[in-house]
């Protein structure tokens, strides 16, 4: 797997403390030997930097570079003119997503009783000056290898380990955020929901190996008619596939329909057998809304599962729509 490059975020209100662990972070550090402490080397400029490094004079300013850059980890002082780094810590409890960024307390003064303090309110580590530069390193890796572990979790979860696409909670929590803009926007958020067409059968002959591969297959193509990156197609589950369609009408939704169901049909799946490729198709409903606070996505789901099963039942290999008038527009 690729290595990650993890953005680090240094707050501390001495310039010359920020650049301390800026050269530490920097430096790729000789295994197992502790790098002695003296006035940090120029780097040579040809090195590519290990981490993304971003720096913050002050609380305040440590809490704006969090909103702007989510950065994967925090290097706080806790000695700072106004805000102190305590004061941070607990701003950062109080928002989730912040409270996700493993912060290590960096103190300047080994204050009784700080270190104690700073992990109860949430730090994951604490070092005090004077610091050995291969202890802070190790520690600071120690944590970032937790991030990446996290990271790929997250990633599992958020995706379906057959066709490598959104699974269905990856679609949920991306429909939801735009059914909310939309509402506050005013904007056509369109939905298809695609079933392959006879795919009992299709297993039945070929069996379930061929059958997973012909799911792939169906996922690549639907995959690669979507143009802009704000549509989202999704394994819905089995032989279900879905797509969002975010600030598009259904003149729109039906066009994307039509050339997905084009695609699938024109796409052989590649045979695991002796039989030569073979063809596949799926069948489409579509629906759009321009929903407000009273809208219900359980029903706007339905009428797309409405509109399949029209496909399905006048023959198949094709795109119908459904739409419930908005009670507004009824004239
Ligand atoms: P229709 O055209 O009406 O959609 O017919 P169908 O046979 O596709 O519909 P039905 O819902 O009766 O069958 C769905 C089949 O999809 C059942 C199962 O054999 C197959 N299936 C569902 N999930 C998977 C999967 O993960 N892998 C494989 N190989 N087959 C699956
Ligand atoms: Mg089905
Ligand atoms: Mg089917």
């Amino acid at each position: 797997m690729e290595q990650e490059h993890f953005k680090i975020l240094i707050v501390d209100d001495s310039l010359l403390n920020q650049e301390v662990l800026r050269r530490i972070l920097a430096e790729p550090p000789a295994a197992g030997v502790a790098a002695p402490i003296q006035a940090p080397e120029p780097e040579p400029e040809h090195e590519p930097e290990p981490y993304g490094i971003i720096t913050a004079k002050s609380g305040l300013e440590a809490l704006e570079k969090v909103t702007q850059e989510k950065p994967d980890l925090i290097l706080l002082d806790i000695v700072m003119p106004g805000m102190s780094g305590f004061d941070v810590l607990a701003r950062l409890q109080e928002s989730s997503e912040m409270r996700r960024i493993p912060v290590i307390i960096i103190s300047g003064l080994d204050y009784e009783g700080d270190e104690e303090k700073g992990l109860l309110m949430g730090a994951v580590d604490y070092v005090a000056k004077p610091f050995k530069k291969s202890v802070v390193l190790a520690r600071i890796k120690t944590n970032l290898k937790i991030v990446e572990q996290m990271h790929i979790i997250e990633r599992l979860s958020m995706v379906d380990t057959l066709t490598n696409m959104p699974n269905r909670r990856s679609f949920d929590a991306r429909m939801d955020a735009e059914w909310g803009r939309a509402i506050r926007e005013k904007t056509p958020v369109s939905f298809l929901m695609i079933d392959i067409d006879k795919f009992k059968l299709f297993n039945d002959n070929y069996g379930h190996h061929q059958g997973d591969v012909a799911l792939k297959t169906v996922a690549g193509a639907i995959q690669a008619t979507l143009k802009r990156s704000s549509d989202m197609a999704a394994r819905w589950g089995g032989e279900e596939f879905a797509v969002l369609l975010p600030n598009t009408p259904i003149e729109g939704a039906l066009k994307i329909a039509e050339q997905i169901r084009a695609n699938i049909e024109a796409t052989l799946v590649p045979s695991i057998g002796e039989h030569p490729p073979l063809p596949i198709t799926a069948s489409l409903g579509a629906t759009t809304i321009v929903p407000d606070s009273e809208s219900s996505m359980e029903d706007f789901f339905e009428q797309a599962d409405q509109a399949l099963y029209t496909a399905k039942e006048t023959g198949r290999n094709r795109v119908c729509s459904q739409i419930r008038q908005h009670p507004a527009a009824k004239g």
